[in-house]
Protein backbone atom coordinates (compact mmCIF):
# COMPACT_ATOMS: atom_id res chain seq x y z
CA UNK A 1 0.00 0.00 0.00
CA UNK A 2 1.49 3.84 -0.58
CA UNK A 3 1.88 5.23 2.38
CA UNK A 4 2.33 8.87 1.14
CA UNK A 5 -1.27 8.39 -0.42
CA UNK A 6 -4.68 7.87 0.34
CA UNK A 7 -7.21 9.32 -2.22
CA UNK A 8 -10.15 11.47 -1.06
CA UNK A 9 -12.53 9.11 -2.69
CA UNK A 10 -11.91 5.61 -3.76
CA UNK A 11 -14.93 4.78 -5.66
CA UNK A 12 -14.49 6.62 -9.68
CA UNK A 13 -16.88 8.36 -11.03
CA UNK A 14 -17.99 7.66 -14.61
CA UNK A 15 -20.27 8.84 -17.22
CA UNK A 16 -21.23 5.78 -18.34
CA UNK A 17 -21.36 3.23 -15.60
CA UNK A 18 -22.25 5.89 -12.70
CA UNK A 19 -19.56 4.72 -10.24
CA UNK A 20 -16.85 2.03 -10.25
CA UNK A 21 -13.92 0.27 -8.52
CA UNK A 22 -10.69 1.19 -10.67
CA UNK A 23 -8.14 -1.12 -10.59
CA UNK A 24 -4.79 -1.39 -12.47
CA UNK A 25 -4.10 -3.36 -15.73
CA UNK A 26 -0.12 -4.20 -15.16
CA UNK A 27 -0.45 -7.59 -12.98
CA UNK A 28 -3.79 -8.00 -12.89
CA UNK A 29 -5.30 -7.94 -16.57
CA UNK A 30 -5.33 -11.58 -18.88
CA UNK A 31 -5.74 -9.53 -22.47
CA UNK A 32 -6.69 -11.66 -25.46
CA UNK A 33 -5.21 -10.17 -28.96
CA UNK A 34 -8.04 -8.05 -28.85
CA UNK A 35 -7.72 -6.78 -25.44
CA UNK A 36 -4.35 -5.65 -26.12
CA UNK A 37 -5.77 -4.10 -29.26
CA UNK A 38 -8.43 -2.03 -28.20
CA UNK A 39 -7.92 -1.77 -24.35
CA UNK A 40 -9.83 1.59 -23.16
CA UNK A 41 -7.91 1.85 -20.13
CA UNK A 42 -4.72 1.57 -21.69
CA UNK A 43 -5.44 5.05 -23.50
CA UNK A 44 -7.88 8.08 -22.35
CA UNK A 45 -7.98 9.11 -18.99
CA UNK A 46 -7.61 5.93 -17.07
CA UNK A 47 -4.21 5.62 -18.15
CA UNK A 48 -2.98 9.06 -16.79
CA UNK A 49 -0.82 9.30 -13.96
CA UNK A 50 -3.03 9.89 -11.25
CA UNK A 51 -5.83 7.40 -11.68
CA UNK A 52 -2.94 4.93 -12.49
CA UNK A 53 -1.79 5.62 -8.49
CA UNK A 54 -5.21 5.89 -7.71
CA UNK A 55 -5.59 1.85 -9.25
CA UNK A 56 -2.79 0.59 -7.43
CA UNK A 57 -4.06 2.27 -3.92
CA UNK A 58 -7.59 0.22 -4.92
CA UNK A 59 -5.96 -2.97 -5.66
CA UNK A 60 -3.75 -2.92 -2.41
CA UNK A 61 -7.05 -1.67 -0.47
CA UNK A 62 -8.93 -4.41 -1.49
CA UNK A 63 -6.88 -7.16 -0.13
CA UNK A 64 -6.38 -5.39 3.44
CA UNK A 65 -8.48 -5.56 6.35
CA UNK A 66 -10.01 -2.40 6.84
CA UNK A 67 -13.09 -1.69 4.27
CA UNK A 68 -15.01 0.80 6.13
CA UNK A 69 -14.33 3.90 3.92
CA UNK A 70 -15.43 1.92 0.59
CA UNK A 71 -18.30 0.44 2.43
CA UNK A 72 -19.31 4.09 3.34
CA UNK A 73 -18.79 5.25 -0.55
CA UNK A 74 -21.17 2.12 -1.59
CA UNK A 75 -24.03 2.49 0.96
CA UNK A 76 -26.57 5.21 -0.63
CA UNK A 77 -25.78 3.75 -4.84
CA UNK A 78 -27.79 2.12 -6.53
CA UNK A 79 -25.28 0.26 -8.63
CA UNK A 80 -21.35 0.52 -8.20
CA UNK A 81 -19.05 -1.63 -11.04
CA UNK A 82 -16.26 -3.52 -10.04
CA UNK A 83 -13.17 -3.39 -12.02
CA UNK A 84 -14.17 -0.31 -13.82
CA UNK A 85 -10.96 -0.77 -15.66
CA UNK A 86 -8.33 -3.35 -14.75
CA UNK A 87 -9.36 -7.07 -13.45
CA UNK A 88 -10.05 -8.29 -10.13
CA UNK A 89 -7.18 -10.60 -8.16
CA UNK A 90 -8.08 -14.10 -6.28
CA UNK A 91 -6.96 -12.41 -3.17
CA UNK A 92 -10.05 -9.27 -3.65
CA UNK A 93 -12.65 -12.07 -3.74
CA UNK A 94 -13.16 -12.39 0.03
CA UNK A 95 -13.78 -8.32 0.63
CA UNK A 96 -15.73 -8.20 -2.63
CA UNK A 97 -17.97 -10.32 -1.46
CA UNK A 98 -17.89 -9.05 2.24
CA UNK A 99 -18.33 -5.79 1.17
CA UNK A 100 -22.04 -7.05 -0.86
CA UNK A 101 -22.87 -8.20 2.21
CA UNK A 102 -22.34 -4.93 3.94
CA UNK A 103 -24.67 -3.01 1.38
CA UNK A 104 -27.51 -5.47 0.24
CA UNK A 105 -29.17 -2.27 -1.13
CA UNK A 106 -25.91 -1.71 -3.54
CA UNK A 107 -25.56 -3.52 -6.61
CA UNK A 108 -22.22 -4.53 -7.08
CA UNK A 109 -22.26 -5.83 -10.66
CA UNK A 110 -19.22 -6.24 -13.41
CA UNK A 111 -16.70 -8.13 -15.55
CA UNK A 112 -13.72 -10.34 -15.44
CA UNK A 113 -11.72 -11.81 -17.47
CA UNK A 114 -11.14 -14.67 -15.11
CA UNK A 115 -13.72 -18.10 -14.82
CA UNK A 116 -12.38 -18.59 -11.71
CA UNK A 117 -13.10 -14.95 -10.57
CA UNK A 118 -16.66 -14.92 -11.64
CA UNK A 119 -17.17 -18.46 -10.26
CA UNK A 120 -16.22 -17.51 -7.13
CA UNK A 121 -18.18 -14.21 -7.16
CA UNK A 122 -21.46 -15.57 -8.47
CA UNK A 123 -21.03 -18.77 -6.26
CA UNK A 124 -21.22 -16.24 -3.44
CA UNK A 125 -25.10 -16.31 -4.26
CA UNK A 126 -25.95 -12.80 -3.15
CA UNK A 127 -28.88 -10.96 -4.74
CA UNK A 128 -26.73 -7.93 -5.16
CA UNK A 129 -23.34 -9.25 -6.26
CA UNK A 130 -23.26 -10.68 -9.46
CA UNK A 131 -20.05 -10.49 -12.17
CA UNK A 132 -20.27 -11.41 -16.02
CA UNK A 133 -17.10 -13.47 -17.47
CA UNK A 134 -16.24 -11.52 -20.48
CA UNK A 135 -15.02 -13.32 -23.72
CA UNK A 136 -14.07 -12.11 -27.43
CA UNK A 137 -13.38 -13.73 -30.49
CA UNK A 138 -9.97 -14.39 -29.66
CA UNK A 139 -10.70 -15.31 -26.39
CA UNK A 140 -8.72 -19.18 -25.88
CA UNK A 141 -11.16 -22.03 -25.51
CA UNK A 142 -10.95 -23.26 -22.50
CA UNK A 143 -12.60 -20.01 -21.08
CA UNK A 144 -15.73 -20.98 -23.39
CA UNK A 145 -15.73 -23.73 -20.44
CA UNK A 146 -17.35 -21.32 -18.25
CA UNK A 147 -20.95 -22.53 -17.54
CA UNK A 148 -22.15 -18.91 -16.30
CA UNK A 149 -23.60 -15.98 -17.71
CA UNK A 150 -21.19 -13.71 -20.29
CA UNK A 151 -20.44 -10.61 -22.10
CA UNK A 152 -18.87 -10.24 -26.01
CA UNK A 153 -16.72 -7.96 -26.63
CA UNK A 154 -15.13 -5.97 -28.23
CA UNK A 155 -16.76 -7.15 -30.96
CA UNK A 156 -14.85 -6.02 -33.98
CA UNK A 157 -15.28 -5.79 -37.80
CA UNK A 158 -15.99 -9.47 -38.99
CA UNK A 159 -16.54 -11.20 -35.63
CA UNK A 160 -18.98 -13.34 -35.43
CA UNK A 161 -21.07 -13.50 -32.75
CA UNK A 162 -21.59 -16.94 -31.25
CA UNK A 163 -25.47 -18.45 -30.68
CA UNK A 164 -24.80 -18.80 -26.81
CA UNK A 165 -27.76 -18.30 -25.00
CA UNK A 166 -24.83 -17.51 -22.15
CA UNK A 167 -23.81 -14.20 -23.86
CA UNK A 168 -26.32 -11.56 -22.00
CA UNK A 169 -24.69 -8.72 -23.98
CA UNK A 170 -22.73 -7.54 -26.77
CA UNK A 171 -20.15 -4.40 -26.89
CA UNK A 172 -19.23 -3.73 -30.38
CA UNK A 173 -15.98 -2.24 -30.20
CA UNK A 174 -16.20 1.45 -29.55
CA UNK A 175 -13.75 4.31 -28.85
CA UNK A 176 -14.32 8.32 -28.37
CA UNK A 177 -18.16 7.01 -28.29
CA UNK A 178 -18.32 6.14 -31.89
CA UNK A 179 -18.26 2.61 -33.07
CA UNK A 180 -15.21 1.72 -35.16
CA UNK A 181 -15.57 -0.01 -38.22
CA UNK A 182 -18.76 -1.53 -39.96
CA UNK A 183 -19.97 -3.79 -37.06
CA UNK A 184 -23.83 -5.19 -37.56
CA UNK A 185 -26.58 -4.32 -35.06
CA UNK A 186 -26.82 -7.09 -33.10
CA UNK A 187 -30.15 -7.60 -30.47
CA UNK A 188 -27.91 -8.32 -27.48
CA UNK A 189 -26.05 -4.76 -27.77
CA UNK A 190 -24.84 -2.71 -25.11
CA UNK A 191 -27.62 0.33 -25.28
CA UNK A 192 -25.53 2.88 -24.57
CA UNK A 193 -22.72 2.14 -27.15
CA UNK A 194 -25.50 2.17 -29.40
CA UNK A 195 -26.55 5.44 -27.87
CA UNK A 196 -30.47 4.34 -27.29
CA UNK A 197 -29.80 4.41 -23.34
CA UNK A 198 -27.61 6.99 -21.34
CA UNK A 199 -26.02 4.30 -19.31
CA UNK A 200 -25.93 1.41 -17.11
CA UNK A 201 -28.20 2.92 -14.52
CA UNK A 202 -31.17 3.35 -16.92
CA UNK A 203 -29.89 0.25 -18.25
CA UNK A 204 -29.29 -2.50 -15.61
CA UNK A 205 -28.85 -5.28 -18.05
CA UNK A 206 -25.34 -6.62 -17.11
CA UNK A 207 -26.65 -7.68 -13.75
CA UNK A 208 -30.12 -8.18 -14.18
CA UNK A 209 -29.92 -11.39 -15.78
CA UNK A 210 -31.20 -14.74 -15.64
CA UNK A 211 -30.75 -17.51 -17.87
S1 LIG B 1 -25.71 -3.31 -21.47
FE1 LIG B 1 -26.56 -1.80 -20.07
S2 LIG B 1 -25.75 -2.33 -18.04
FE2 LIG B 1 -24.46 -3.35 -19.59
S3 LIG B 1 -22.76 -1.95 -19.99
FE3 LIG B 1 -24.37 -1.50 -21.52
S4 LIG B 1 -25.59 0.15 -20.59
FE4 LIG B 1 -24.37 -0.78 -18.94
Amino acid sequence: MDKTYSPQQLLTVNRKTGSSIDLPLKGHCKPTKICLATCYAKRGTQAFPFPKRKQKYISAYLKGNDLNQMIYELKGKSAVRLSGSGDLLPKHVANVIHMAEAVPETILWGMTRKPEIAEEINGAGLPNLSILLTVDASSPKPVWDYSGAMCFGPRLEGNEVPRDKRIITVFPYHAGGRIIGNIPKHYKDCPAVRKKKKGCLECHRCWNWSF
